[in-house]
Parts: C-alpha cells; structure tokens; sequence
C-alpha cells in the first residue's frame, strides 16, 4: 500500500522512533514562521476542515501499525498545522481505542488551542506540544507571521485555557531567535506568560536546520542559559539538544 498521510518512522531528537501522521497538504497553515522546515506557507487560512480524507489517513495507520512496529510516538507534524484538519479528534480517538500500547503525540503552533471543540476532541491524546515563540505582538508578528487578526494576549490565553483543562502532558516548546525574542525584556515576558500557562514541561529550541530565512542563526549557549536561569523558577525547563 502506497502510503501518502503516515510517514517514517523517523528518529526525533525529543519523541524517539516517532511515526508521522501529516494531515495537512504543504503549505497551509495560520502562520508563516520564519524558521520553519516546510518553507513559506502558500494557504494561510484558519479555516478547520477535513484537508485529507480521513479514511485513507486510519487504512494506513492500520497498514502500518498491524504488525505493531517498535515505536516511541505517533505523531501529528508533518508540513501545515494539525489542528486545521477537522477530524483530528476521530484519528486520536482510533489510535487509542485500538492501539493503545502507542504514545500519541500532536506538534502543534496552539493557535486553535483555546478552542472548546478542538480541546474535547483531544481528551484523549497522551502529549501536546505547543510552540511559544513571542513574548509580545511585535515579536508574533515577526517570527509567526500570522493570518491578519491574530491578536498576542489571544495565542496566551489559549495556551492557559488548554493546559487548565488538559488530562495530556503539556510540553511547551520555546523557539529563541536571536536578535528578535532574546532580550532580557523578552525573557522576563516569557517568564510571566509561563507562569500563566503552566506547562509540565518547557522545552528551549533554536535553530538546527535552515528554515524559510537564510539569514537566522542558532543562539548561542549563553543565551540559552539565560533563559533556563529564568524559567526556571517559575515551571521545569530543558534545552532540546542540537545534533
Ligand atoms: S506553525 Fe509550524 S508548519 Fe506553520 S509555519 Fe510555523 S513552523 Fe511551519
């Protein structure tokens, strides 16, 4: 069987041996990061919709999963937002009911976190990683990029409204771009919105591979450590390794 939705499994410097579910077909997405892998976005849209048929995305998962390969996740990614596709609670749920021995995981940018439906439909998911890359508008709007109308306070007060229902471990991932979101301002703003949000988890990122923007770079150690010194009295924060 030709597989176009499950890819992998590709071996994740934070999930393992992670099998890929992508959802969404490239470029769609509600931002427009300049570090992102799946370049510039094409169709930026908010709009939740089912981009690809749903049950061609559960035969493969079936195809593959049917001799239960050694996997440490299954993984919503891929080259859009996961949470665009409008079943993405019925593929969660078929994971679970019938392979439960698997960890399912959504990477995901938390826009549509605060979302009541969308929060119902993954009740049942094991991990959610949401990225937070601006502490403020200014820096949304110059790493994200997002759909006209996307207001900060709103992506924070998604991401506090998730985690305050959440029976999913919630690990928040934090993208330092030097030279936009690496001040001290900066990093005492994170501090606070992380204080709100309260993630079990929260895990420090900056560039590995060349994203959409040739010129950005990875920050240094000491910015890093900053940031870990900071955080670190309000929530349990680590540094992804680099390869
Ligand atoms: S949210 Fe993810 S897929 Fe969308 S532009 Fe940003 S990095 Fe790329």
């Amino acid at each position: 069987m030709h597989h176009r939705y499950v890819f992998g499994p590709l071996q994740s410097r934070r999930l393992g041996a992670s099998l890929g579910i992508g959802l969404i077909p490239s470029k769609t997405c509600n931002l427009n990061c300049i570090y992102c892998e799946a370049k510039a976005t094409t169709l930026a849209t908010n709009e939740r919709k089912e981009y690809v048929p749903t049950a061609e995305v559960l035969a493969e998962l079936d195809d593959v999963l049917k001799d239960l390969p050694a996997l440490d996740s299954i993984t919503f990614s891929g080259t859009g937002e996961p949470t665009l596709h409008s079943h993405i609670g019925e593929i969660v749920d078929f994971l679970k009911e019938k392979y439960p021995q698997y960890r399912v995981t959504l990477l995901t940018n938390g826009l549509l976190l605060g979302d009541r439906k969308l929060q119902e439909e993954l009740q049942n998911i094991d991990l959610v990683i949401p990225s937070l890359d601006a502490s403020c508008q200014m820096e949304l709007d110059a790493i994200n990029r997002p759909c006209p109308h996307v207001c900060f306070e709103d992506t924070i007060q998604a991401l506090v409204d998730f985690k305050a229902q959440a029976r999913c471990r919630v690990a928040l991932e934090l993208f330092i771009v030097p030279g936009i979101n690496d001040s001290d301002e900066s990093i005492e703003r994170f501090t606070r919105h992380i204080a709100r949000i309260k993630p079990d988890v929260v895990q420090l990122n900056t560039l590995d591979r060349p994203g959409v923007d040739p010129q950005l770079k990875p920050a240094p150690e000491a910015t890093i450590k900053k940031f870990l010194n900071s955080i670190k009295n309000v929530a349990e924060v680590e540094a992804i390794k680099r390869k």
